[in-house]
């Protein structure tokens, strides 16, 4: 089991770890890890495993491993492996990682100004898509103003844990018709923004307030079947 230190504090940029076992495909497992595994539309993070000799290892991708309680970090080249037990500095690529969180918290805006259900997303460096269950197609303008309208509003984004209890008896928080809710702990991670304005459960990673999301361009928006609207962003910086 890896202890998921990005769940709590997605700003976290490098830690302190100790191996705990290296898979037979090579991947390296830890303790802890900031490493963001593939999931929900988000990429899995890369970065840098660096060693007490002072070697490092890039890391190309971060799978989860037999279970969603295990974090994989897949090597970018065959080369030297750690040794169990030892203590390694570990690095994402923040810049990468950070667009990641702007995209994704966008996501979150345009499906709950669209009052919809998901029906797929898929997060990029440079480009992310959502797939809305929309019979008309939303207007590309009025859709920008009120993503823009939710970034300048500079709503907080927060997370709080419930029960699978308790998401089973409000089963309407689930926006998602592609992703099911990162259960398995018995407990449900939600993600708000502001008040009221977005509440889903939600495993990935996204900025504090939805002002660090800064201009977003909608770059194309596409019908995808009679009930699926595609729509595609940018960011602008
Ligand atoms: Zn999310």
């Amino acid at each position: 089991m890896t202890e998921a230190l990005f769940r709590d504090d997605s700003y976290l940029q490098t830690c302190q770890a100790r191996v705990t076992g290296v898979n037979e495909r090579g991947g390296i497992l830890l303790d802890r890890s900031i490493f963001f595994a593939t999931g929900g539309g988000q990429p899995g993070d890369t970065g840098m495993i660096e060693r007490p000799d002072g070697s490092s290892i890039a890391i190309g991708a971060t799978v989860f491993g037999e279970s969603k309680e295990q974090i994989v970090h897949v090597p970018a080249a065959e080369g030297p492996l750690p040794d169990v037990g030892e203590t390694i500095v570990a690095t994402i690529d923040w810049h990468r990682r950070y667009r990641h969180m702007r995209m994704h918290t966008a996501l979150h805006i345009i499906c709950a100004a669209m009052r919809t259900k998901i029906t797929g997303a898929q997060i990029g460096e440079e480009e992310s898509r959502i797939d809305l269950n929309m019979q008309d197609p939303p207007d590309r303008d009025a859709v920008l103003a009120a993503i823009m309208e939710a970034v300048n509003a500079d709503h907080p984004v927060t997370t709080e844990w419930i029960t699978d209890a308790q998401l089973d008896a409000n089963p309407d928080l689930i926006k998602s018709m592609s992703v099911s809710p990162p259960r398995g702990s018995g407990l449900v991670r939600l993600v708000r923004i502001g008040a009221n304005f977005d509440l889903q459960p939600c495993g990935g990673t996204h900025v504090r307030t939805t002002s660090e999301i800064g201009q977003v361009t909608i770059t194309k928006i596409e019908k995808k079947g009679r009930l699926n609207r595609r729509i595609r962003i940018r960011l602008d910086d």
